[in-house]
């Protein structure tokens, strides 16, 4: 018996996520993203959520320390090339993954500021908002948030036009995050324009047509896991972007209607 060559390990992503039993949010969405740009996925549960395709009945969470040993875990034993953050929540949870982290410092971090399903359900409070302010936006590379995340982020209404999420994606800079890209799907215009914020640069716009999609439940933890994954490989942000925004309009043009709610999008 040969032993096969070891051709070196994969680059790798760390989700730090809930479950959703749909299969349409959170890890299972992360995780094919990750497998669609060939980067071996590495998972830290946050929190099991019990759900349908029309509410969310239950969110229970992960001990904070068992989400920070996970982290840990993994970034001991294999290397972490990039990571991404979906439903923390708790304060304390936020608190333990931004200390485990912390530890990390060339690990590049997407943060996905979820705090509310598709379904209206909460799945953070305000003291998340609150810790991911203070703790983990000046830890992160990148926070994606949509138009009612950003609103809460940035302790504002929620932006209703480009000039106002330009406003929101620099005022976002303030607390210490790298870069912010406010997704504008839910505008209204027959485009879906999302806008990069950085330091030292001008906003760069990222637009595609408006599509008709039979849902889209799961749509931002693809396009926060399908950053992080172009950042894994080495791409720089906004090509990493520019990647994960074509990604996602896939997974929305092969959207599927699963159950009685609203249909999710298709990573592939
Ligand atoms: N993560 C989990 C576990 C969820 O259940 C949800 C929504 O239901 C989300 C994240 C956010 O989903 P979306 O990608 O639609 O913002």
């Amino acid at each position: 018996v040969t032993v096969p060559i070891n051709r070196g390990r994969p680059r790798t992503a760390l989700t730090i996520a809930g479950t959703d039993s749909t299969g349409g949010a959170g890890i299972v969405a992360d995780v094919r993203t990750f497998s669609a740009f060939d980067v071996w996925p590495l998972i830290a549960v946050t929190a099991v959520t019990v759900q349908s395709t029309t509410s969310v009945s239950r969110l229970v969470p992960i001990a904070p320390n068992a989400v920070a040993e996970q982290i840990i875990a993994v970034a001991d034993d294999i290397g972490i090339d990039a990571a991404k953050t979906g439903v923390l929540s708790s304060a304390a949870t936020v608190h333990a993954v931004a200390t485990a982290l912390a530890t990390l410092v060339d690990v590049p971090v997407v943060v996905d500021p979820v705090v509310r399903a598709s379904t209206g359900d909460v799945l953070g409070d305000d003291d998340v908002i609150g810790a991911l302010r203070t703790a983990l936006l000046p830890r992160a590379a990148l926070v994606t948030p949509n138009l009612a995340e950003a609103g809460r982020l940035c302790r504002a209404d929620p932006p209703r036009n480009r000039r106002d999420m330009e406003e929101c994606g620099r005022a976002l800079l303030e607390f210490g995050v790298g870069a912010a890209l406010v997704t504008g799907g839910h505008l209204d215009g027959d485009a879906a324009a999302d806008v990069l914020v950085r330091v030292d640069h001008e906003p760069e716009w990222f637009a595609t047509a408006r599509l008709a999609a039979l849902g889209t439940h799961g749509s931002g933890c693809v396009l926060s896991a399908a950053v992080a994954a172009g950042l894994a490989l080495g791409d720089a942000l906004p090509e990493a972007v520019r990647r994960a925004k074509a990604y996602v309009t896939g997974a929305l043009e092969r959207g599927v209607v699963l159950g009685r709610g609203p249909g999710a999008v298709r990573p592939w």
